[in-house]
Formats: structure tokens, C-alpha cells, sequence
């Protein structure tokens, strides 16, 4: 049977970074499998609907690459895709469920239940209350037809018999046993004609054909009632399998990461930016903070995914290929935010430089740096073995686009020396003599000066650096001087000399 496998969020706010490791495991098996992967927006629940939540989930979709087959804004032949389309469908299985014997109506009012929860502790709507409700199982056939008739308002609720187990097959926990008689009778139709998660999941899953339902571990108890919903449809045969995915813990202590957990350790939680209505509710991303989405994508796979041995660089074609349900963990998942950056330093170091130019581009013309793809390219190449995120390229080499700011004047004070004042003005021009004007040609000829003039290129050519950059942390000074160009280079030792000149000056008024 050819796999199908859907991603499933509701659009309640910005998607957890744990979805978007839901969505890649889904994404994953299927492409593997040859299978479908479909994105479903689960929007029944109207209290907790979000405006522009949909678009965030579409668009850190498209941002880490996980492009659905099918699904809301993909197209495909099992939709409408967005459930609040759908409602016409659940109610039609709902009220097959209480013709079939599994499911009935229940007409308390909710000051009733709230009567009922103020007199008992921790009470539920199961085996042992219903017969005291108010309910088609409890009320003359008659009565039940004439408030139907009424249009008074009902819910409809799964009717769970008590006394047997329920075994779940976990693809990744085995087997799990429920008792049916501590489950409720939950409701699957509300009164306002909405389904409940529960009733439009499985039907769902059933008619867009579903073979493997991979979620998050918060679903598992949930399994137990779709399982009496799949029988009671009497679609057991072709109940899909099901695989709950690890929690992803908080980085340090106990406990499931949480969105408050991206301000309190000053890491992103979230896949993109998210504009809420305070502050407090707005969050950064993993795309704000100049994460390549393959390096979030390769951190997240292995999130709970454990491949055996120690390689740790999959690309999205090498995981589509290794990947396996059976290596996938039980225990929790710890969100390690310094591993996610290692990731990022090695997916910049190996990307193509045209490639990231594309990815600087926006971040330089925020600064109003305008310059040249091939320039953005080449101080990409310059500068990416020694970032961490995609903004450092222009705020730590802010110095590639405009004058040095900052001069590391202790060391130029520490190196700067009268013999080495005596001939800077000939070294600039051997550097200026230079053709071509690469880094090659540049190191032979500024070494072989060097050497003719009896100094030591320790104490040179840190000086250069810092001429160039302004510190001696910049990249190798000969690359630097190349792709900042003749005339900049010379201006810019030329000014160099002009300090060091002055720092001997206060060294002699001193
Ligand atoms: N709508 C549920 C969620 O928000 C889907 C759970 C499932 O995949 O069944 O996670």
C-alpha cells in the first residue's frame, strides 16, 4: 500500500520547533517510502484559531524545504485540506456513529456539567455517570426525537464500554495498553456543530487514506479513543500505524522546552519571527537569528533520530535515505541550543559562497551596504570559516563594506616600532606595485620585503590586519587585501602609518 503520511497542526500561534521536527519525520518517511506527505490544518477548535497562524506553518514549511504533496496551498485530490472546510463531513459520521450503537446524543446543559463538577471531585463523562445524565441512552426513545426535532442543543459523545483493554502497536514505544474503563466519553460533535479533535482526526485519516500517523508523544493517550472511533466505524482493518515521537526537553532541568524557554536561555524556539499582540507573545526565529534552514533541519533530525555511529552531517538526501522509524528514541530529546549552532557553522562553512552571497544579501542592504553579488561572494569565502550565524558576515565583518571602526590600538602600540615606521611608506608601495592584486602575489611580495628589510613577519603582519580590519582577528590579511581592492588596501595602510606615526609621537611626549 502506498504510504501516506500527514502533518497535522492546528494554527493556535507560532509552530513550536517540535512541530516542524513532526513535520521532517513525516517528510522524511515519505520520501523514503516513495509515499505522500500531506500538510492537514487541523482549525476546529474556533476558541483557540490564531489569524496568520496557517501562513506561519506554510511558510516555515517552505523555509526548511518541507514542501507538502498535498495540502492547504499544495493542492491534491483527498481535500478540502483545512478541516473548518470539512464540517459538513463530520457531522454526516458523527451521526452515523449513534445509528451504528457507538456513539450518542447528550443534551446537558454545560451549567449542568458544571453542577455535576462542582459537587464530585475529578468528575468525567463515562460508564459511571451517563446513566445520570441526560443522554439518548438515558432518556425515552421519544424525548430524545422531539429535542432532536426542537433543535435543542446536543453534543455527541463516544460511547466507551469499561471491562477490556485496548492495545496500541507503537511503531515506537510497542505495546501500549489502555483500559477502556478509565476512558471518558468524549465528545466528538459540539454543540455548535463543530467536531472535536478526535472525530475529524480519524475521519480524516481515514479518508485521505492514511497508512502511518507520526505525532508528537502528547497524543498517545488520545490513541486509545481513535482506536474505539476506528472500530466503531468499523475501519479497523485499515487503521494506519502509529509512531509517537519523543518530547524535546528544555536544554538544562527537567521538563518539556517550552516557548518561555527561548527568552529565558536566549535561543529561538520557533522555525521564523512571530509578531505577537505584546511582547511577551512575540517570539524570534531560527531564521531571524541567521540559521541556514539545512543546518535547523540536520539538528532537528537528530532530535530524538538516532542513526548509530558517529557521523552527525546528514543532508536532507542523506537522511531521506538513512532514516528509520526503529531508530527514532523513547526517552526525550534534549534541546541542546550550542549543538544547533555548531550545526549552522558547519553548514556555512560548506556552503557554496554564491549560494550564502544570496542569503547576505538581504542582511547587507539592510545596512545599506550596496555591493555586487560577486563581491558579496567573495567576503562570504572570506569570512565563513569564521562565523556562527548569517549576520555575522556583516556586523563582525562589517569592516568588508565600510571604513574600520574600531582600532585594536593596544596591540598597535605593543607592535608598532620606529624601524618599522622608517619603511611602511616603501611597503605600501610594493603593495601598491602588486599586479595581480591577489592574495598569492601579495604574501610573496609583502614577505620578501619583510625579509629584505631584516623585520620579522610576527611583527608585521599582525599590523597589516589591523590596518585592514582593525583587528587582528579579521581574515588572512593577503586574502582581505584582495577583495577589498587596491585602492581601499592602500588607503587603508596608509592610515594605519598615520596612527602608528602618532603613537610614537605620544610615546616620545609621554
Ligand atoms: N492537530 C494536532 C496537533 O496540533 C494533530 C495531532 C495529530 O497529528 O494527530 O498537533
Amino acid at each position: 500500500m502506498a504510504v501516506r503520511v500527514r502533518f497535522a497542526p492546528s494554527p493556535t500561534g507560532a509552530l513550536h520547533i517540535g512541530g516542524v521536527r513532526t513535520a521532517l519525520y513525516n517528510y522524511l518517511f515519505a520520501r523514503q517510502q516513495g509515499g505522500t506527505f500531506i500538510l492537514r490544518v487541523e482549525d476546529t477548535d474556533q476558541n483557540r484559531f490564531v489569524p496568520g497562524a496557517e501562513d506561519y506553518i506554510i511558510e516555515s514549511l517552505r523555509w526548511t524545504g518541507l514542501l507538502p504533496d498535498e495540502g492547504v496551498g499544495f493542492g491534491g485530490d483527498a481535500g478540502p485540506y483545512r478541516q473548518s472546510d470539512r464540517k459538513e463531513i463530520y457531522q454526516k459520521y458523527a451521526h452515523e456513529l449513534v445509528a451504528r450503537g457507538h456513539a450518542y446524543y447528550a443534551f446537558d446543559t454545560p451549567e449542568a456539567l458544571e453542577n455535576r463538577r462542582q459537587g464530585e471531585d475529578n468528575f468525567t463523562y463515562n460508564h459511571l455517570t451517563r446513566n445520570s445524565l441526560s443522554n439518548s441512552l438515558t432518556l425515552p426513545a421519544g424525548e430524545v426525537e422531539s429535542r432532536l426535532a426542537m433543535a435543542e442543543p446536543f453534543v455527541i459523545r463516544l460511547l466507551v464500554q469499561p471491562g477490556y483493554d485496548i492495545h496500541i502497536r507503537d511503531l515506537i514505544r510497542g505495546d501500549v495498553t489502555f483500559q477502556s474503563g478509565e476512558l471518558d466519553d468524549k465528545v466528538l460533535l459540539k454543540a455548535d456543530g463543530m467536531p472535536t479533535y478526535h472525530l475529524a482526526n480519524i475521519v480524516d485519516d481515514h479518508l485521505m487514506e492514511i497508512t502511518h500517523v507520526i505525532r508528537g508523544e502528547e497524543w498517545l493517550p488520545s490513541t486509545a479513543h481513535h482506536v474505539l472511533l476506528y472500530r466503531g466505524f468499523g475501519w479497523e482493518d485499515t487503521m494506519p500505524a502509529f509512531a509517537h515521537l519523543p518530547l524535546i526537553l528544555k536544554p538544562v532541568g527537567n521538563g518539556k522546552l517550552s516557548k518561555r524557554d527561548g527568552a529565558k536561555f536566549g535561543m529561538p524556539v520557533f522555525p521564523l519571527g512571530w509578531k505577537g499582540e505584546t511582547a511577551e507573545e512575540s517570539f524570534t526565529g531560527f531564521r531571524e537569528a541567521g540559521f541556514l534552514p539545512e543546518a535547523v533541519i540536520n539538528f532537528l533530525a537528530l532530535l530524538g533520530w538516532h542513526p548509530g555511529g558517529d557521523r552527525e552531517i546528514f543532508n536532507i538526501e542523506d537522511l531521506t535515505a538513512s532514516f528509520s522509524i526503529d531508530h527514532i528514541g523513547k526517552s526525550g530529546a534534549r534541546f541542546d541550543y550550542e549543538k544547533a549552532k555548531w550545526f549552522n557553522q558547519k553548514y556555512i562553512q560548506a556552503a557554496d559562497d554564491a549560494v550564502l552571497a544570496t542569503h547576505i544579501r538581504p542582511l547587507a542592504e539592510a545596512k545599506g551596504y550596496l555591493v555586487s553579488d560577486e563581491y558579496l561572494a567573495r567576503t562570504a569565502g572570506l569570512m565563513k570559516e569564521r562565523v556562527t550565524f548569517l549576520p555575522d558576515f556583516v556586523e563582525q565583518g562589517y569592516y568588508l563594506f565600510e571604513p574600520v571602526r574600531d582600532y585594536d590600538t593596544e596591540t598597535l602600540q605593543k607592535k608598532w616600532s620606529a624601524a618599522l615606521a622608517q619603511v611602511f611608506d616603501d611597503l605600501i608601495a610594493v603593495v601598491a606595485g602588486t599586479e595581480p592584486f591577489e592574495g598569492e602575489a601579495l604574501e610573496e611580495a609583502v614577505k620578501s620585503f619583510i625579509q629584505e628589510k631584516g623585520l620579522k613577519p610576527g611583527d608585521v603582519l599582525p599590523l597589516l590586519r589591523i590596518g585592514l580590519a582593525g583587528t587582528t582577528k579579521g581574515p588572512a590579511v593577503f586574502d582581505m587585501a584582495a577583495v577589498l581592492g587596491k585602492e581601499k588596501t592602500v588607503q587603508r595602510l596608509a592610515l594605519l602609518k598615520k596612527q602608528g606615526d602618532q603613537v610614537l609621537q605620544n610615546a616620545l611626549s609621554a
